[in-house]
């Protein structure tokens, strides 16, 4: 196992007891947005089971993730098939759908396997697509070889988050490696699913500028492994240690002209780069120092779509200075200081520093 066992334990330190009094017979949430899983743009049903949550909870918690906020121990098989039920009762039509989990969805221990089959069957002949999420220990031959042939293609994400060690194993804390990823990509390929690959833009303890080649980088690394590659800006959750952090000032998540500027300069034949951020253009998602609703929309249709003409003709004709500025000037600073807040706040560096 790849793994700070001091960072580990402080992120757990963090994670808050157990909450009570929630319907676990009801998803965390359902919603409608656009993806194009299929190769186009379409509605999607959006789902986040409500279960026990992430094996990884157990030992402790990637740096940024806050899902733990809306897991419960005491979710039983039943809980679940009734939350299946309320799913398979929202989907109108609607012919693709993404299953969040707060964890992993072919963990055996979160969703049963007689819970998956069921909930596998109960979209037969109704959708298209599906995508799932999983860790990379739960994509072996064993666990998702006798998935079954359905009348549906099923796209596995996974969260490599960075093709970095270092940035997987001292900064997000995930308990998994690049060549992990490899090996669960190469699985899941070869028996015939697809792959969306999660990369997190702007991980703690790294500037925006090292962070923004770790995103060009790590793209490059997923290149066939990966049916597309879903650059996520960090959004601050709450109770993680990227909140911690944020609250002492000691990050700040990153900008929109650095998400465009990986989009663009991602972009290669036969490769799909996609972002749809969480949080845009509010203090703990992504933003740039001033509100930009275009940037955010040409980010989301420019990767809707996949033509980026508009977002790039839009990003030359930007003023960038004092952007550059900013971004150079925190990657002279210790740990991603948040440079912005400096300024407003008139302080001086010998004072953080
Ligand atoms: S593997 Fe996923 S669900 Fe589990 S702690 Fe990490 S980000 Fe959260």
């Amino acid at each position: 196992m790849h793994t700070d066992r001091e960072l580990a334990g402080y992120i757990k330190s963090l994670m808050p007891s157990q909450k009570a009094s929630v319907n676990r017979d009801k998803p965390v949430s359902i919603w409608k947005e656009l993806d194009r899983i299929g190769g186009s743009v379409e509605d999607t049903i959006v789902v986040i089971f409500r279960t026990r949550g992430c094996s990884w909870y157990n030992f402790s918690s990637c740096s940024m993730c806050g899902y733990f906020n809306d897991i419960d121990s005491t979710v039983t098989k039943e809980n679940l098939l009734r939350q299946v039920d309320v799913l398979s009762n929202s989907l109108n039509g609607i012919k693709v759908v993404k299953v969040f989990t707060s964890g992993s969805f072919l963990d055996p221990l979160e969703i049963p396997l007689d819970v998956r089959s069921y909930f596998l069957d109960s979209m037969n002949g109704r959708i298209d697509h599906l995508l799932v999420e999983s860790r990379t220990e739960y994509l072996n031959e064993k666990n998702i070889g006798a998935l079954g042939n359905y009348g549906y293609r099923i796209r596995v994400a996974i969260g490599l988050e960075s093709s970095n060690d270092s940035v997987i194993t001292n900064s997000i804390n995930k308990g998994s490696s690049y060549s992990k990823y490899v090996t669960a990509a190469t699985t899941a390929r070869k028996l015939g699913f697809g792959v969306r690959t999660y990369l997190l833009f702007k991980p703690p303890f790294y500037s925006e500028k090292f962070a923004i080649e770790d995103m060009l980088s790590s793209i490059r690394d997923t290149d066939g492994y990966s049916d597309d590659v879903s650059v996520n800006p960090m959004n601050i959750q709450k109770n993680t240690l990227v909140e911690h952090l944020w609250k002492k000032n000691l990050y700040r998540p990153p900008r929109l002209w650095s998400l465009a500027r990986i989009l663009l300069d991602s972009r290669k034949p036969g490769r799909t780069v996609i972002s749809y951020p969480t949080g845009g253009n509010h203090e703990r998602g992504v933003h740039n120092n001033d509100y930009d609703r275009k940037l955010l929309d040409l980010i989301v249709s420019s990767s809707l779509n996949q033509d980026f003409s508009e977002l790039e003709e839009y990003y030359n004709s930007a003023d960038l200075s004092s952007y550059n500025e900013d971004i150079e000037l925190e990657d002279r600073l210790p740990s991603g200081i948040d440079v912005d807040l400096l300024s407003r706040r008139s302080i001086s560096y010998s004072q953080v520093i």
